[in-house]
């Protein structure tokens, strides 16, 4: 039985070395009849008082006028409130989301705390990212307010402490720069690979190439299911009428 386990790993470690032998010999170094990359428009970084301009193949998923790209998670249209180039979560009326699934992406989330702040701990500017409605990255006044290091602003809730606390003061406009590549199911619904995040927060970084356990959720750290390859990204009411604006994702091949 032994030998025939060592025989499979030798043919599998074969079989790898002349795939990625193949993966190298397909281009030369320096081979110009390589593809060349699609050519993308660079966008413009916010300031406080205007939003930026996202890269010209990014989606746009709010541009400051409506929120036609998002749904309540009750059915129906997204019922917070739209004002002044961004939205703010209407307290009560629960969670939102897109209409469009998304799979691996880079995503740009620009929110806001209440200023003057109230409460304290979780009970203070806390929103969320849910990417593919399940994994959080946390929105929370993390500005001079101690929490549990793995629930502060740019936390994987319950899971990564950021590696460092790079929060803005209440009411400015912080930024979120997110890369994600989702978890892999095989048909039979047997993980074979989890998900991976990358987070800047106002450009410094935050998570890097963490894995996630599972879907975040609070005091618990369930397994992964199957899910499809796209879900809905979804932002969260915590109660709280913390701020949205400039918010736009680009799908990674
Ligand atoms: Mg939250």
């Amino acid at each position: 039985m032994r030998r025939i386990l060592v025989a499979g790993l030798a043919v599998c470690a074969a079989w790898m070395t002349a795939a990625s032998r193949a993966a190298q010999q397909r281009w030369k170094i320096h081979d110009r009849n390589r593809p060349q990359p699609p050519v993308v428009t660079p966008g413009e970084c916010s300031t406080q008082d205007h939003p930026g301009k996202p890269p010209s193949d990014a989606k746009v998923l709010f541009d400051g006028k409506d929120l036609s790209q998002w749904e309540s998670i009750r059915g129906g249209p997204a019922p917070w409130k739209v004002r002044d180039g961004y939205f703010e979560v209407a307290p009560g009326t629960g969670n939102i989301r897109t209409k469009q699934a998304f799979g691996d992406c880079q995503l740009h989330v620009e929110w806001a705390t209440p200023s003057p702040p109230h409460g304290q701990d979780q009970d203070r500017g806390n929103s969320g990212v849910f990417l593919q409605s399940l994994y959080e990255i946390q929105v929370l006044d993390s500005y001079q307010n101690q929490t549990y290091p793995d629930g502060q602003a740019s936390a994987v809730y319950g899971q990564y402490p950021p590696l460092v606390n790079a929060c803005r003061p209440p009411g400015e406009w912080q930024t979120y720069d997110i890369v994600f590549h989702g978890p892999r199911f095989d048909r039979s619904g047997k993980l074979l690979r989890k998900a991976y995040v990358t987070v800047f927060h106002n450009g410094v970084l935050t998570q890097d190439h963490v894995e996630i356990m599972g879907p975040t959720e609070h005091m618990k750290r369930p397994p992964y299911h199957p899910t499809p390859e796209k879900m809905p990204l979804m932002l969260q009411d915590h109660h709280h009428p913390v701020r949205f604006r400039n918010i736009w994702i680009r799908e990674l091949g």
